[in-house]
């Protein structure tokens, strides 16, 4: 090792937040000549002003493992291009460019190329069937479309007819007969030059349009601008202890806000190497990916980590850090659900490092609360609020959403005081506005408090503790039952590898807790299972929140950004209609899962 290198130092919790402003973080970042700031041009123009052009990116694992490592100076070459394609196309600064890709290196050019010309980019799962696409593409005005052929063949020809918009679609792979009404994008890029000029960028420009995943309902489209990767940056750095020479593998699907905050922006614009799999869940790749890649800073979700404790033996066994060498591994951290202490304990155990929960939204754009990397991880917290973001607990009325009283809202300081969620509007990262939706977006605000829907409770050290969402929470016999503590609780039992938790009505308590369990695979499910689990439940939570039904599933309804879809289990419950199931994940041929994957 360099002998001048220094190990950075990250600051204590108190000191970060005292010291910490804005306005000064934003020296962190290039920015470009004219004061202005681009996404794209602090992830790939900076590195080959500053001389690190040679340095690795990307290193891309295709599904058969074979690696390709991609330098700054290439992506900043095929990002040029493509910006050029959209230029030559006539695609209008502004305008909308979706990708319906896979995880491999051309989305990467392509986000990159229409951040850096000022279009502004909306990734789709590739997993969506034709519904779901055509309806994003169709809200979001898409004006052009980057996919591969079989893609497009199966997806997107079906519902062209209903897409006026989308006056280009470019194809990967064309091939010798390409489907009418599509363009070569090989043919065009390699016309194009290799070297593009970032124009000035209003930091209040549109950059990203992300739909939310659809878990309580219809996905909303989130609008964000270039400033906000002011945020990617500074909480990569807080949240997820990124630092130079860091080898960065995020497992979310770009087609989720984390796959692009944190497996494309953030890293990149920090100048550490991102893994990009292309391939799809399953223990024994992701375990190889750790260990071959020397993978140091590790950032995934809870399901996936529930699917490798469900794979990997319990404590006493050979655990996978002694069949796979992960001394590489520094930090590991998860998003998007609950992170049940079980996984943090597992963490420590399994891969030698706590597991470091993290809390945002697709609204809020970045990391917002987290267990700081500094500080000891607290099992079962969500953290407290990084650097620059201000949070409080706001008193709620019956349905669990916060109480607006003549514009005002009433901020709960009794710790242990549960409530919604809010934080205080103006981080860079913050949405602009639910696209056509505006009113939607204005009820999200008051007295300069965003409302996020999610209600919390805080103790009196000022660590976040997750209760639910608004939606998902069970009122029984008076009680307010918040189903992660109960999911938790169950997957104490050494038979459960996953649980969901929903209020079934009732007519004396209003509502009973019935819990879906999906065993581990050496437990068998009967009777005796099921009251072994409800009477360890009763002894763990008290007989007013333990469940009083339990059934058996084979598999639990989870979005593509790997969460579990209560209101899907509800519905089928009480056998109503599933609403909007774009966004469940469903078995689909090989090579399509997101993120949450199935196990092979
Ligand atoms: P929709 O808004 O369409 O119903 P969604 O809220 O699931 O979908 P996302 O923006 O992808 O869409 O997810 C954000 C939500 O995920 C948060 O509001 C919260 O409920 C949950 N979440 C994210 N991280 C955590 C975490 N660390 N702990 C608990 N919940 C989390
Ligand atoms: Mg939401």
């Amino acid at each position: 090792m360099n002998a001048l290198w220094v190990a950075p130092v990250m600051p204590d919790y108190d000191s970060a937040r005292a010291t910490f402003s804005w306005r000064r973080e934003r020296s962190r970042l290039a920015g470009l000549p004219d004061g202005g700031i681009n996404i794209g041009y602090e992830a790939v123009d900076r590195h080959l002003r500053e001389g690190h052009g040679e340095r690795a990116a990307l290193r891309c694992i295709a599904r058969d493992g074979s690696t390709q490592t991609v330098t700054f100076t290439r992506l900043a070459a095929e990002s040029s291009r493509f910006a050029h394609v959209l230029e030559t196309l006539g695609i209008e600064r502004g305008e909308r460019v979706f990708t319906l890709l896979g995880r491999r290196f051309e989305l990467y050019s392509t986000v990159l190329g229409t951040l850096r010309a000022g279009r502004v980019l909306c990734p789709l799962f590739t997993a969506f069937g034709p519904e779901p696409v055509a309806l994003r593409m169709e809200l979001g005005n898409a004006r052009a479309l980057v996919t591969t052929r079989e893609l497009y063949e199966r997806k997107v020809a079906p519902v062209r007819s209903r897409l006026p918009h989308l006056r280009h679609v470019l194809l990967l792979d064309p091939g010798a007969d390409p489907p009418p009404d599509t363009l070569s994008l090989p043919a065009l890029t390699s016309a194009a030059p290799v070297e593009y000029t970032v124009g000035p960028t209003d930091p209040a420009e549109p950059a990203l349009l992300h739909f939310t995943s659809g878990t309580t309902g219809t996905p909303k489209g989130a609008i964000h601008v270039h400033e906000a990767v002011l945020a990617h940056h500074v909480t990569a750095a807080y949240a997820l202890d990124l630092h130079e020479g860091d080898v960065f593998w995020c497992t979310a699907d770009p087609g989720w806000v984390t796959g692009m905050s944190y497996g494309i922006v953030a890293p990149l614009t920090h100048g550490v190497t991102t893994v990009v799999d292309e391939g799809d869940f399953a223990p024994a790749r992701w375990y190889g990916i750790l260990a071959d890649q020397h993978v140091t800073v590790w950032y995934t979700a809870p399901t996936a980590l529930r699917m490798l404790m469900r794979a990997a033996p319990r404590s006493g066994d050979a655990t996978p850090a002694t069949r796979h060498d992960l001394s590489a591994l520094r930090f590991v951290a998860s998003v998007g659900e609950p992170l049940n202490p079980e996984a943090v304990h597992w963490g420590r155990e399994a891969l030698g490092l706590p597991v470091h929960d993290t809390w945002w939204q697709t609204e809020t754009g970045a990391i917002m609360i987290a267990n700081f990397a500094a500080d000891p991880v607290r099992p079962g917290s969500m953290g407290r609020p990084l650097p620059g973001i201000e949070a409080a607990v706001l008193a709620c009325g019956e349905d669990g959403r916060a109480l607006v009283t003549g514009g005002r809202v009433q901020s709960l300081q009794e710790p242990g005081a549960q409530g919604e969620l809010a934080l205080r509007a103006g981080w860079p990262s913050m949405f602009r506005g639910y696209l056509h939706e505006p009113s939607r977006y204005e009820a999200c605000f008051a007295d300069g408090w965003y409302m996020t829907g999610d209600l919390v409770s805080r103790d009196a050290d000022g660590w976040y503790w997750f209760v639910g969402r608004a939606d998902d929470v069970i009122k029984s016999a008076g009680h307010l039952i918040g189903p992660f503590e109960v999911e938790s609780a169950l997957m104490e039992h050494p038979a459960v590898a996953e649980a969901g938790v929903i209020g079934r009505p009732d007519p004396l308590a209003g509502a009973i807790v019935k819990a879906f369990v999906l065993p581990r695979p050496e437990y068998p499910p009967g009777t005796s299972l099921q009251r072994e689990i409800m009477a360890f439940a009763r002894r763990r939570l008290g007989p007013a929140v333990a469940p009083r039904e339990i059934e058996f599933v084979e598999d639990l309804p989870h979005t593509r950004s790997g969460k579990v879809m209560r209101r899907l289990l509800k519905a089928r419950e009480l056998g109503l209609p599933e609403g909007d199931v774009s966004t469940l994940e469903t078995p689909e041929p090989a090579g399509t899962a997101g993120m949450s994957g199935k196990e092979p």
